[in-house]
């Protein structure tokens, strides 16, 4: 792509950009994973993911070519964000989703750690680039059978009206085991959200869980 504005050179951590994503949200996605995470859930199956390193920077333009890259072979705007924790970078987040909406991104699911009403006093202007927000740390004691959460206390908030109706439907399915086990650049990862209980069986394993 051709736009290299101030705004694109923002930097911003990334542990990963994927495509397709079949199980993290209704339809084809794009899966984009921030790097750090300063909630540090107990029993969080992305570890990997709290460190604030270096190592995973790139600038937003770099993010956008690759979702870019995606959505041309994929044919897809539809986008899922989680990690780590998204807004523990802000402004880099607030760059990124103004740049996606400007992309024509028209669904764009956001998980967070935090909670609703503490991002809406917050980060409202963030707020406004979302379309689909799932809230609330990873609490272990409070199992879910439904497909979106990772544990019960999460909720799901459909900020954009015009996809009430597929979220609502989503908002119903159970878990059913589906997880997707990908490779890329010589890492494995495991994309979805498994149940508590497969979880701790796995959280000694060696492969990454997002
Ligand atoms: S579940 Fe999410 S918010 Fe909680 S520690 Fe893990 S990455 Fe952070």
């Amino acid at each position: 792509m051709n736009y290299r504005d101030k705004e694109s050179n923002t930097s911003v951590l990334i542990n990963l950009i994927y495509a397709p994503v079949l199980t993290l949200g209704p339809g084809i996605r794009i899966g984009v994973w921030f790097q750090g995470c300063s909630i540090r859930c107990k029993g969080c199956i992305s570890k990997h993911t709290w460190e604030f390193d270096k190592k995973y920077k790139k600038t937003i333009a770099q993010v956008i070519d690759q979702i870019n890259y995606y959505s041309e072979i994929y044919n897809t705007k539809s986008i899922t964000i989680s990690g780590g924790e998204p807004f523990d970078q802000s402004t880099s987040l607030y760059t990124l989703l103004k740049k996606l909406k400007e992309l024509k991104f028209n669904d764009i699911l956001l998980y967070s750690g935090y909670k609703f009403n503490y991002l809406q006093k917050n980060y409202g202007d963030i707020l406004k680039y979302i379309d689909v927000l799932i809230d609330g740390p990873f609490i272990e004691s409070k199992k879910t059978n439904k497909i979106y959460k990772g544990s019960n206390n999460q909720r799901m908030y459909i900020l954009n009206k015009s996809l009430s109706q597929i979220y609502q439907e989503y908002k119903k399915q159970l878990k059913n085991k589906k997880l997707q086990l990908i490779t890329k650049d010589n890492e494995t990862y495991l994309i979805g959200i498994p149940d508590i209980d497969f979880s701790k069986k796995f959280s000694k394993n060696l492969i990454k869980k997002l």
